[in-house]
């Protein structure tokens, strides 16, 4: 049994998804459902005995606390969080809520339910907190990609948030011991990603025939790894890791955003073109750059890759094929969870402000 965090969220979801369909080892799943968390990534796992959906705050002490003493979990995965940037500039309180206070109130959970196992089982015990490589700062074009020993220089209230947490996990491994595992990776790609993201906002907003927002010139640069092979690697990092270490995990794909909106719109051409006969790049339209925003990320991943034996199965070539024809396969998911808070966030980013 593992007890995940978050697992209605988009990565959390494939996670689990993921895992149920290699391991009968059951997963129990803390999650808020936000506006970023949809039961419906989980449809297919209805009336399954080895999930266990459990709607709830993992700042809620007692009832972390009551999951693990009923669960008896040999790990905790960590993916709840705020997670998108943009927010985190409009309204930072959430992001310090539960990605600062609500890891801290699930390390004291886990910690007090570790110290209390039995030896075997407390030796076994692992806690694996996901994390993001935005920790870093930004890199110089010329710079070398960021390993695990870089300083953490985050800028936005996102990141900061995150390595706060990812510093509280440190210490808890530090000060009390616990078994904590953190990795640290870029940005993720593929099916469930709420479409206030980069590439499903792109096909979203292209197949509804709406301008495409690229930020600023366009021009900054991020490593791009397919959500599957992120899952991979953190039931590798579970498996094997070593105690207190830290995994960057990365796709070695560096891209201009402006050339991912390229991508999509050749692939959006091919696969379901435009009425029109007309390209989707003409939709493309540039607006007001992001405050603060990082410039370059990039991961060196050479550490997983050498220790632990993992290696990404998708090249961006695949794996941004498969995640548009997901978004084509799957118009009433978008439909759905393009209505309510998603409305409503969408108005405050681009007509609001
Ligand atoms: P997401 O926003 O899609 O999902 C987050 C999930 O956490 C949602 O289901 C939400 O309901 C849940 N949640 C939020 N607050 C909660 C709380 N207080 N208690 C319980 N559940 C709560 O995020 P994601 O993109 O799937 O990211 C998952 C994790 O991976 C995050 O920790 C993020 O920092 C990290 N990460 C993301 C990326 C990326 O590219 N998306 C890259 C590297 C690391």
């Amino acid at each position: 049994m593992i007890l995940v965090t978050g697992g209605a969220g988009f990565i959390g979801a494939n996670f689990v998804l993921d895992w149920l369909a290699q391991s009968q080892e059951p997963i129990v799943n803390l999650d808020k459902l936000t506006y970023a968390g949809n039961r419906e990534n989980l449809a297919e796992l209805e009336g399954d005995a080895r999930h266990a959906f459990v709607r709830g705050d993992i700042g809620d002490s007692a009832l972390v606390a009551a999951l693990l003493a009923r669960h008896r979990p040999r790990a905790i995965v960590h993916f709840a969080a705020e997670s998108h940037v943009d927010r985190s500039i409009l309204g930072p309180e959430e992001f310090i809520q539960t990605n600062v206070i609500g890891t801290f109130r699930l390390l004291e959970a886990a910690r007090h339910y570790w110290q209390a196992l039995p030896a075997p089982e407390k030796a076994a015990f692992r806690f694996l907190h996901v994390s993001t490589d935005e920790v870093y700062g930004t890199l110089a074009s010329d710079a070398p990609a960021f390993s695990e020993t870089n300083a953490y220089e985050p800028n936005s209230p996102y990141s900061a948030s995150k390595a706060a947490s990812d510093h509280l996990v440190r210490a808890w491994a530090h000060t009390y011991g616990l078994p904590v595992l953190t990795t640290n990776c870029s940005n993720n790609y593929g099916p469930y990603h709420f479409p206030e993201k980069l590439i499903p906002l792109m096909i979203v907003n292209a197949l509804a025939g709406k301008t495409l927002p690229v930020y600023g010139d366009g021009q900054q640069v991020r490593d791009w790894l397919y959500v599957k092979d992120h899952c991979s690697a953190i039931r590798r990092v579970l498996e094997a890791g070593a105690p207190g270490q830290t995994y960057n995990v990365g796709g070695c794909n560096e891209r201009a955003n402006i050339d991912i909106v390229r991508t999509v719109c050749a692939l959006l051409d091919e696969l379901r073109p435009r009425a029109d006969g007309q390209r989707y790049a003409a939709q493309i339209g540039f607006v007001k750059d992001r405050p603060g925003h990082d410039r370059r990320y990039a991961i060196d991943a050479r550490k997983i890759e050498r220790e632990l034996g993992w290696r990404p199965a998708e090249t961006f070539e695949t794996g941004i094929r498969k995640t548009v024809q997901w978004y084509l396969d799957h118009p009433d998911w978008v439909a759905r969870v393009q209505s309510g808070a998603y409305r409503e966030w969408v108005h405050k980013q681009y007509v609001e402000s």
